[in-house]
């Protein structure tokens, strides 16, 4: 029998989805398991939701296919993705990439803003993306204009990818005239506010902007994403600013830190102290292995196995929402990148030992990510969620992170392909 089965009264498929990620559990209870915790199940839907979820026998699930919810892109750039041409970073260093992003900023215009936008949001819809948050770098001239394409291409998207926007500035312009305009706009635009927080940095002045920024972002209703402690020196001391700030004043807002890498460095004791400060303050982590282990730890890398990175697993333990995110896409901060999750979770797995057949290890990908951005949906997948998936051309986890397999993707019940809704279903089939 097909996997797929399309008629007009039932559409169905059989494929094999992570336990831990089916929430209707009463209607795969007993079911049997394959090693990595995937489970066979025929899944059907209606309209935009799923109306069924059947537990199928072992003997028929040799050629199942691995499916997953559509998955979720918590940090990236898509105002400079695609940039590597223009402006090479080939010494690959933090302080080249920074150097070549401000060149490049200088000539940039709003078309080509336009088009990496759309080029970038095209790619994740089809490699299985339903939610992107980008930093958009907003000092400048360009920058009230950016804002205007990425707002219109957000909403030109919004049917196949949310599109969330952070405004990335230096942290003292939010105390600035300029900064307290562009915060309003940002908040008219439902947009959340950024920043950078990377030693080495003037304690008191830091402090100063960093508690101006958390007064404007609650009073405004914004969530704060910041790019912090993105450094192999002084570990971990961004955050602790940040955690001496929110000792102080009540925050309603949800905040979250980006990188976090030299926290990695931090003895044990120290390391578990600070993440359950970061948990009792509800501070969310945004870890990004790609970017973290090209451009940081240059020079103690030939010296010292410890390389800046985020303490993923002490930070679940203490309790912290922890997403993994892609960040840069073929710019100067990082020349390869592919807005691909699977090629992500695959490279990874080795950076930070996360198997996806953990639940710890896949929530980056999935629950928590979702948690972290507010999205509607948690991303389990269950009678009456959404009937969005990724379907894997794979028939295990081990094959899936083998190479970047092929996929069908669908969104609201349709299948979607490079031009986006798919009218003929029966061409939806792997070979
Ligand atoms: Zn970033």
């Amino acid at each position: 029998m097909d996997s797929l089965i399309n008629t007009n009264e039932k559409k169905c498929l059989e494929a094999l989805i992570p336990r831990g990620l089916i929430g209707s559990g009463h209607a795969v209870l007993g079911a049997h398991l394959t090693a990595e915790g995937l489970c066979p199940v025929r899944l059907g839907w209606k309209g935009e939701r799923i109306t069924s979820i059947e537990m199928i026998s072992e003997q028929s699930i040799s050629d199942l296919k691995l499916l997953l919810p559509r998955l979720i892109e918590p940090h990236a750039h898509i105002d400079k993705a695609f940039t590597w041409g223009e402006v090479p970073n080939l010494k690959g260093g933090y302080q080249e990439a920074l150097h070549a992003n401000l060149q490049e900023l200088q000539n940039r215009t709003i078309e080509s803003v336009y088009s990496r936008a759309e080029r970038s949001l095209k790619l994740a819809c089809r490699n299985g993306i339903r939610a992107l948050r980008s930093h958009v770098d907003s000092f400048g001239f360009v920058a009230d204009q950016t804002w205007e394409a990425l707002v219109s291409v957000r909403d030109d998207w919004k049917q196949f990818v949310e599109l969330q926007l952070v405004a990335l500035v230096p942290l003292e312009y939010w105390s600035t005239d300029q900064g307290k305009m562009l915060a309003l706009s940002v908040a008219k635009a439902g947009g959340l506010l950024g920043g950078v927080l990377v030693p080495p940095f003037d304690r008191k002045a830091s402090k100063s902007s960093l508690l101006k920024l958390l007064k404007i972002a609650n009073q405004l209703g914004c969530g704060i994403d910041l790019h912090i402690d993105e450094s192999e020196i002084e570990p971990a001391e961004g955050l602790k600013l940040l955690i001496n700030v929110l000792d102080q004043i009540e925050i309603n807002v949800p905040i979250t830190c980006s990188h976090s890498s030299s926290m990695g460095l931090l003895p044990l004791g120290k390391m578990r102290r600070l993440a359950d400060s970061l948990a009792h303050h509800r501070v969310n982590v945004i870890a990004l292995p790609l970017t973290n282990f090209w451009l940081l730890g240059r020079q103690s890398r030939r010296i010292s196995g410890k390389r800046p990175f985020a303490p993923i697993a002490e930070l679940q333990q203490a309790g912290v929402t922890v997403a993994i995110g892609g960040d840069n896409v073929q710019d100067p901060w990082f020349p390869a990148g592919n807005f691909d999750p699977v090629s992500l979770m695959s490279i990874t797995m080795s950076i930070a030992q996360l198997a996806p057949w953990q639940r710890l290890g896949l929530a980056p990908f999935t629950t928590s990510a979702s948690a972290l951005m507010e999205l509607e949906w948690d991303g389990m997948i269950q009678i009456g969620g959404p009937a969005d998936f990724v379907w894997l051309d794979a028939s295990s986890w081990s094959e899936a992170l083998a190479t970047s397999p092929g996929r069908k993707v669908m969104a609201q019940g349709k299948w979607v392909d490079e031009n986006m809704f798919v009218t003929d279903e029966s061409k939806v089939q792997f070979d």
